[in-house]
């Protein structure tokens, strides 16, 4: 029996944040696609591998996708799923008996499952891993705008099942389910589309592990099964972003500068302690985060923020930006002042910045600039920090 495998990787979703599809995304680690790739690989009952992939990476695909033992094509997604596996479909060896359809975005599916649909597919034509569902499952009502729909019914829980990939057919029966899509008829899945199409589909168990990485919470899921199974899981979101800060520079003022106060004969004015190095590595942080800046988060107007430390403002903004789910990764920051020379001062600051970050003082960098004597900074007239932050969403 000659098995090709079709994987669904042409989608665009994005909605973890980034700009590159889901699928595709891989920081340092591996991407769900190479995980399923490297899966469908090694599995000896596959013959080959289509792969449907955003037009953009068609040309360009990445590089576990050459140089493999056997037989991998990549072809353009289209506009709908089920048009990108019928992409794929026309690219599959003329001798191919069974087709298997699997999610790029569940990375976590055994050899065993894969085996398993395959087996029932070729015994039955159809066949779909899926789930008994653990929870009570009511039909709503119609979805009105403003209002929360009502329970129409309960559904007898023996009975449902939550569909997942792999997704096998017998190659008749899945071009029948094709040349559906291919009148018009829309759908979540190829199964869907074979029953419509009028042939029998069987249910395979299968598997809780088998997720589906969809939203940020999905990957502290997948965090964790690639743990339990000892597999290091270093997919992340990566997001920058960038603060400035500038303070006039007063007599009788202290100069703080990351939380240290720095001797001079003038100081910065502000509502708060004025620090600058604080003030822009917050922006930086909320800025990566897109939650706003430091005059949202602490208005002048509020009295609680008068004369705050401006350290604990900046812990405060990673507290805000930790539950929204990123760790800060490391900052980098530039002083900008004339005078004095801020050299002795500049390790005493990291620490500082670090403890109210939380982080190493490895990962806090601070460097001193003069503006050459240009403009009111140059003039002694004003203080200015520049700070770029990196954060993480937190697998
Ligand atoms: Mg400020």
């Amino acid at each position: 029996m000659f098995v090709s495998a079709i994987i669904a990787a042409g989608g665009r979703g994005t909605r973890l944040g980034g700009a590159v599809p889901k699928q595709l995304l891989a920081v340092d680690g591996r991407s769900p696609l190479e995980r399923c790739v490297t899966s469908f690989l090694g599995h000896p009952g596959i013959h080959e591998i289509v792969i449907a992939l955003p037009d953009e990476f068609v040309a360009h695909p990445p590089p576990y996708l050459t140089g493999t033992p056997k037989v991998v094509r990549v072809v353009p997604g289209g506009a709908r799923r089920q048009d990108s596996v019928a992409n794929a479909f026309d690219a599959v060896n003329a001798r191919a008996d069974v087709i298997v359809i699997h999610d790029a975005a569940r990375p976590f599916a055994s050899a065993a499952l894969i085996a398993r649909t395959i087996a029932a597919a070729a015994e039955s034509g159809a066949a779909v891993a899926a789930i008994r569902s653990n929870d009570t499952v009511k039909r709503s009502t119609p979805l009105g705008t403003g209002t929360e729909p009502f329970v129409a019914e309960t559904l007898p829980r023996e009975s449902i099942y939550l569909a997942q990939t792999p997704q096998a057919f017998r190659r008749a029966v899945l071009k029948d389910a094709l040349a559906l899509s291919e009148t018009g008829a829309d759908a979540t899945d190829e199964a869907s589309l074979a029953e419509r199409a009028g042939h029998p589909v069987r249910l395979v168990d299968g598997e809780s592990t088998n997720i589906k990485i969809t939203t940020s919470d999905d990957l502290a899921v997948a965090a964790s099964i690639a743990r339990g199974r000892g597999e290091p899981w270093v997919m992340s979101l990566e997001r920058v972003g960038t603060g400035y800060d500038l303070h006039r520079l007063v007599p009788d003022r202290p100069l703080i500068l990351g939380g240290i106060t720095v001797p001079s004969d003038r100081g910065a004015l502000g509502h708060s302690d004025a620090d600058v190095v604080c003030h822009a590595v917050t922006d930086a942080i909320l800025g990566a985060a897109a939650l706003g800046d430091i005059g949202q988060m602490f208005p002048d107007s509020d009295a609680r923020w008068k004369d705050a430390s401006s350290l604990d403002l900046l812990t405060r903004a990673v507290e805000h930006v930790v539950a929204h789910g990123f760790s800060v990764s490391n900052v980098d920051i530039t002083v900008v002042l004339e005078r004095p020379k801020i050299r002795p001062h500049v390790d005493a600051m990291r620490v500082a910045v670090a403890a109210a970050i939380g982080i190493a003082v490895e990962r806090v960098s601070l460097k001193g600039k003069t503006n050459e004597g240009v403009d009111a900074v140059g003039r002694g007239e004003a203080v200015a920090a520049h700070a770029v932050a990196l954060l993480r969403s937190r697998p």
